[in-house]
């Protein structure tokens, strides 16, 4: 095996460990960092989702609370419960877990968090912060990709890097992260046309699609850093990443597991918005 592994789990660790050392500064000042969890309905996988964000927090000394709501919930209720938490000074971040139930529009659920307290960054607000260059909340995976590639040193001015997928809370924002740090980036969907070729083409190939092992060695330049998003259940139960891991490695330069990539740096990211929130960080 050629490439060189992008250890989320490891640098997820130390990120958390800074977070523990700004939440412990924030305390000097009289403040504790509360995040409120806004779980509605039963999807199992968010609820694996929630008690990790959880967990995490609690690891580094910020407050969380879980408000649980039924499947049945109405737009208008959820609203309102998001009002509150913005009018609660102990709350300093809101995360609402998607996907939310089928009656409800999540965008005019997310659109309700105060901006200052998005610590997903999906608000509207903060994505157009984003494009605009002057970012202030952003997406926690989208940050988390930035963050294993430079503590890498992959080179990004000047280099291809290729995004599969342009979803709002990944696809799009990690390409326009990628573009603010001079890569030139090319953004594929389900429609794009010889994927394998543009794949191949990347210097930076990060693929977040929903489809396990889509990207195999074939579409990989050699040498190439490849960041795997993606997280697809398999049928005996088992987590598969959208590359097929085994032939890609062979080729790639770097490459991220899954698990242990991005999805830790995920919820460090996120708890590192939290003491943002909390005024920790500008
Ligand atoms: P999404 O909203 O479903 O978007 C998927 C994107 O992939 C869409 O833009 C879609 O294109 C594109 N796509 C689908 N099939 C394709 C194909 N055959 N070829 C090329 N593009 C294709 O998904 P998401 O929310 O961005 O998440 C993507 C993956 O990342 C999922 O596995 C998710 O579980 C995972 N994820 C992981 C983390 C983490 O912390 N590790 C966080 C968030 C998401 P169209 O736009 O044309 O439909």
């Amino acid at each position: 095996m050629a490439a060189r592994i992008l250890d989320g789990k490891s640098l997820a660790a130390q990120v958390r460990t800074e977070v523990k050392q700004k939440v412990e500064a924030l305390a000097q000042r009289g403040i504790r960092p509360g995040l409120a969890v806004i779980l509605a309905g039963d999807n199992p996988a968010s609820r694996v989702y929630v008690r990790n964000k959880v967990l995490a927090s609690e690891q580094t000394g910020v407050r969380s609370e879980v408000y649980e709501l039924p499947a049945s919930i109405s737009e208008e209720a959820l609203v309102d419960r998001v009002l509150a938490l913005n009018d609660d000074p102990d709350v300093h971040g809101i995360l609402v877990q998607l996907p939310l139930p089928k009656q409800v529009d999540s965008r005019r659920v997310l659109a309700a968090v105060a901006p200052a307290k998005d610590v997903d960054g999906f608000h509207e607000s903060n994505l157009g912060a984003l494009l605009a260059g002057a970012p202030r909340m952003v997406p926690c995976t989208p940050a988390g990709v930035m963050r294993l590639l430079d503590h890498a040193g992959v080179p990004l001015a000047g280099a291809h890097a290729v995004v599969i997928g342009r979803s709002n809370i990944v696809g799009k924002p990690v390409s326009i992260l990628l573009l603010q740090r001079d890569a030139t980036v090319t953004i594929c969907h389900s429609k794009s046309r010889d994927l394998e070729n543009i794949a191949r083409s990347a210097d930076i190939l990060v693929a977040a699609v929903g489809r396990a092992k889509l990207v195999t060695g074939r579409m990989v330049k050699p040498g190439a850093c490849v960041i795997d998003v993606g997280v697809n259940r398999l049928s005996d139960g088992s987590l598969a990443g959208d590359v097929d891991f085994a032939s890609a490695a062979e080729v790639a330069g770097w490459i991220t597991p899954v698990p242990g990539g991005v999805g830790p740096m995920t919820i460090a990211m996120l708890l590192e918005n939290c003491v943002r929130a909390a005024g920790a960080l500008k």
